[in-house]
C-alpha cells in the first residue's frame, strides 16, 4: 500500500530547498525528503559562501547560463528576506605578463557569460584598494559577494512551508521504481513510507547518482558517475587582512586556494582540491598548512603560517575528473525518457549562487519549456 503525493524532492541542501520552494509556489503539492536530521548539513554548509559573479565558466554551459542571473536573483532574495550578505567584491591577481594575458582572457569569457563589469587594474591600483596585497595586476569584480548560507536555506525553507510544502527530516530515500507515468519511492528512517509520486526531483547532491541507481527503470545512460573532489580550508586567527576576496588564477577543475572571509570578518584560506578521499571524509590534514601558506604568500606576503588552524572541508560532486572543467548535469523527461523523473547531478560550485536560477530551470522543465 503506498501513499500518493504529487511531487517529491529528494535532498534538502540549498538546491533541493530552492527547487522544492519553486515547485510549491507554482501550486503543486510537494514533500521534501531529507536523509539527515535537518536541512543543509552536507555540501551546502561546507563551502566558501561566495556569491560568484559568473566569470570563468565555459560559455553556453549550464554553470555559465545560471551563475550570472542566479547571482542577481540571490542578491534580490537576500534583500527581500533579510538574509545576511555583503557585496564585498573580489580581486583575481596575476604576478607577471603571462598572468596578465590570462586575466584578459578571463575578461573575454566573463563578457560571453553576460558579466560586463570586470575591470583590469595594475598592481599599484590593487594595492591602493587592499594595502598589504602583492599583485602585478588584477581583475576587480564588483558584483562578487558573500552570503550567510544557513540564513539563506532557512529563508528558502520558510517560503516552502508558507506555500504548503511539507519537510520530512530523517527520511532517506532508499529505493524506487519507475512506473511509467509515476514513480514509486521507498523512504526509510524512523517513519518508513512508500510514496507514489507523479514527479520525483533528485537533488541528493553528492549522493544523487547513488539515489538514481537505486530507482529501477531509469535509463542508466543518463545517470553520470559522480566523483567527489575534496576541498579543505584553514582559518586565520587574526584580523582579516583584506576586505575583498582575493583569488589566484584559476585552474580548469577549481578556482585555486583563495582568501575569503565570512560575514563576521573571520578570514579563511581554501579550498584545495584532492581526488582520493572517500565520500563523507571531512578531515582537514594539518600537514597542508605550509602548502596553503606558501600558495597564498604570493598575494599576501606577510601571511604568518602559525596563525592558520585547520577549519573544515567539503566535497564537490563532480561528474568530471582531475584537470577537467565540470558542469551541472540536469536531465528531465525529454532527455532521459521518464516523465516522472528529473535528476540534478554535478551540482558543484557555483551551485549556492545559482540555486534560484536552477530552481527556475527545473520549473521550466516541469512546464514543458525546458530540456
Ligand atoms: C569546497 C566547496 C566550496 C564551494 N564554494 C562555493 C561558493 O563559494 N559559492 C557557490 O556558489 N558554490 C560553492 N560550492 C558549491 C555549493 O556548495 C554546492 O553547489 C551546493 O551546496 C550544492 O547543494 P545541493 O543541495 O545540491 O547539495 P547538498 O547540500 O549536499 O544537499 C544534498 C542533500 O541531499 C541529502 N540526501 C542525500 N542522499 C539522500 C537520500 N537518499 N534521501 C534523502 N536525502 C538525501 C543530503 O543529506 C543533503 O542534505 C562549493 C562547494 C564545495 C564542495
Amino acid at each position: 500500500m503506498s501513499d500518493k503525493v504529487d511531487v517529491a524532492v529528494i535532498g534538502a541542501g540549498v538546491i533541493g530547498l530552492a527547487v522544492a520552494r519553486a515547485i510549491a509556489r507554482a501550486g503543486r503539492e510537494v514533500i521534501l525528503l531529507e536523509r539527515e536530521g535537518t536541512f543543509g548539513t552536507v555540501t551546502s554548509s561546507r563551502n566558501s559562501e561566495v556569491i560568484h559573479a559568473g566569470i570563468y565558466y565555459r560559455p553556453g554551459g549550464l554553470r555559465a547560463r545560471f551563475c550570472h542571473p542566479g547571482k542577481i536573483k540571490l542578491y534580490e532574495f537576500c534583500r527581500s528576506h533579510g538574509v545576511g550578505h555583503l557585496n564585498c567584491e573580489k580581486l583575481i591577481v596575476a604576478h607577471d605578463d603571462v598572468g596578465v594575458a590570462k586575466l584578459k582572457s578571463i575578461i573575454q569569457t566573463a563578457r560571453a557569460n553576460g558579466v560586463e563589469d570586470l575591470e583590469l587594474i595594475d598592481g599599484r591600483a590593487a594595492a591602493a584598494l587592499e594595502p598589504g596585497l602583492s599583485a602585478y595586476a588584477a581583475i576587480r569584480s564588483p558584483s562578487t559577494g558573500i552570503v550567510d548560507s544557513h540564513g539563506l536555506m532557512l529563508a528558502l525553507l520558510g517560503d516552502f512551508e508558507d506555500a504548503g510544502g511539507m519537510f520530512a527530516r530523517a527520511a532517506p530515500v532508499e529505493a524506487g521504481e519507475d512506473l511509467g507515468s509515476a514513480l514509486r519511492i521507498e523512504v526509510g528512517g524512523d517513519a518508513p513510507m512508500t510514496l507514489e509520486c507523479s514527479l520525483v526531483v533528485n537533488c541528493a547532491g553528492l549522493y544523487a547518482d547513488q539515489v538514481a541507481r537505486a530507482i529501477s527503470g531509469l535509463d542508466p545512460a543518463f545517470i553520470p558517475v559522480q566523483r567527489p573532489a575534496k576541498g579543505q580550508y584553514f582559518v586565520y586567527a587574526g584580523k582579516a587582512p583584506f576586505s575583498r576576496l582575493i583569488y589566484p588564477l584559476h585552474m580548469p577543475d577549481s578556482q585555486g586556494v583563495h582568501y575569503t572571509r565570512d560575514l563576521g570578518g573571520q578570514a579563511r584560506l581554501g579550498p584545495d582540491i584532492s581526488w582520493d578521499a572517500p565520500l563523507g571524509d571531512y578531515e582537514v590534514d594539518e600537514r597542508r598548512r605550509e602548502q596553503f601558506a606558501s600558495e597564498c604568500r604570493k598575494f599576501w606576503p606577510d601571511l604568518d603560517a602559525n596563525k592558520l588552524t585547520p577549519g573544515y572541508a567539503g566535497q564537490r560532486p563532480k561528474t568530471t575528473g582531475p584537470g577537467e572543467e565540470g558542469d551541472f548535469y540536469i536531465v528531465g523527461p525529454s532527455v532521459q525518457g521518464s516523465p516522472a523523473y528529473i535528476g540534478l547531478y554535478g551540482m558543484e560550485s557555483p551551485g549556492l549562487t545559482s540555486c534560484l536560477e536552477v530552481a527556475d530551470h527545473v520549473t521550466a522543465i516541469i512546464a514543458g519549456s525546458g530540456a
